[in-house]
């Protein structure tokens, strides 16, 4: 086998989400865009499905609908970037139901879908989706008349639990929310951490589910196992890849392994991280490039066959600080070359 192995730990998954949604009252979504943040939204949904979730959050309709033909009519499906000209077809034949974020948006979907399911977007100071406070206002006694299912806010600074955006934002989504008779949601992973006043009726985790901080308590979810194509003496002055970047100052034994920067383990790691061989760390050395990565294997004894850039002892968040990045993208980025094997359920 040439290509690098993905372990995905469908029952870790399935408990973080239960450990998330012990920490409430309410009832806990799972947010699955983006293909699941990479590891695989359909065989995710339909675990955290056996599990007990009944809500899940997508970005686009087209990530919608996939989902709908793998989990059927029961769970409720939302899209977050609401109903978009185009969408039409796929969101009623499908019952997707649209997070929707702007009069017009409103507009197309009530003339189009009438009576079918939606939830509103309010922008509470992050700048980015939902209606502005000022324009919810104006359409509000039409659009409660609709009865939108749900009514959500997101939080922009919910991983640092002292900035005054927190209580900023929450402030204003209870002035515009209170009293209205419609479920509201406010919280994702870091919003269900910052305490019971933001739970509302209903979090949205994505990325702690998958292991990924801000909660610290995750299990973790992932290994990737990268395999060694083959491992060579280098001398003393002797230079590793490209731009000669690494020098060995004494004699080394350099392993080749078979992943770089096209399968998202990205040029920034370069020089500035380890992979495992069982608990012994082997640094990379020299530049990470599109397939192949140099790792300082003098320590080791023997020839491993792979060495191990995320397990338990390195996490998603440890590699993505060493790159400068943060886990979200780490997980975004895992290459479609991957071998993927689900384990659990
Ligand atoms: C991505 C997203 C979430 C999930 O956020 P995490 O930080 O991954 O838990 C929830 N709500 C909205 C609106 C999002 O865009």
């Amino acid at each position: 086998m040439s290509t690098a192995h993905l372990t995905i730990d469908l029952d870790a998954i399935v408990a973080n989400w239960r450990s998330l949604d012990s920490a409430t009252d309410c009832e806990t979504a799972a947010v699955v865009k983006a293909d699941g943040y990479g590891l695989g939204a359909v065989r995710v949904a339909k675990a955290l499905a056996k599990a007990g979730a009944r809500r899940f959050f997508v970005a686009a309709a087209e990530e919608g609908a996939q989902l709908r033909e793998a989990l059927g009519h029961g769970p409720e499906i939302n899209i977050l970037s609401g109903h978009m000209s185009g969408d039409t077809d796929m969101i009623g034949d499908l019952n997707l139901t649209p997070m929707l974020n702007s009069v017009d948006q409103l507009t197309r979907h009530v003339e189009a879908l009438p009576n079918t399911r939606f939830g509103i977007q309010i922008d509470t100071g992050m700048n980015r989706l939902g209606m502005e406070p000022s324009e919810w206002a104006a359409i509000a006694p039409i659009a409660v008349r609709q009865r939108p299912t749900l009514i959500m806010s997101h939080l922009a600074c919910a991983d640092e639990p002292n900035h005054s955006a927190n209580q900023e934002q929450l402030k204003v989504f209870k002035e515009i929310t209170e009293g209205l008779g419609i479920r509201r949601s406010l919280a994702a992973t870091g919003g269900i951490l910052l305490g019971k006043e933001y739970h509302f009726d209903l979090t949205r985790p994505g990325v702690g589910l998958y292991g990924g901080d801000p909660f610290g308590n995750a299990k973790p979810v992932v290994q990737l196992d990268l395999p060694v194509v083959q491992i060579r003496d280098v001398a003393v002055g002797e230079s590793v890849g490209y731009g000669y970047s690494w020098t060995a100052e004494e004699p080394s034994r350099i392993a080749t392994v078979a992943a770089g920067y096209a399968d998202g383990l990205i040029r920034a790691m370069s020089g500035n991280t380890r992979l495992f061989h069982e608990d012994i760390a082997c640094p990379i050395v020299g530049r990470v490039s599109m397939d192949l990565i140099t790792v300082d294997v003098t320590h080791i004894k023997g020839n491993p066959r792979y060495l191990t850039i995320l397990n338990d002892q390195q996490s998603v968040d440890d590699l993505a600080a060493d790159a400068g990045t943060i886990g979200y993208e780490i997980l975004t980025s895992l290459g479609a070359r991957y071998s993927r094997r689900y384990m659990g359920l």
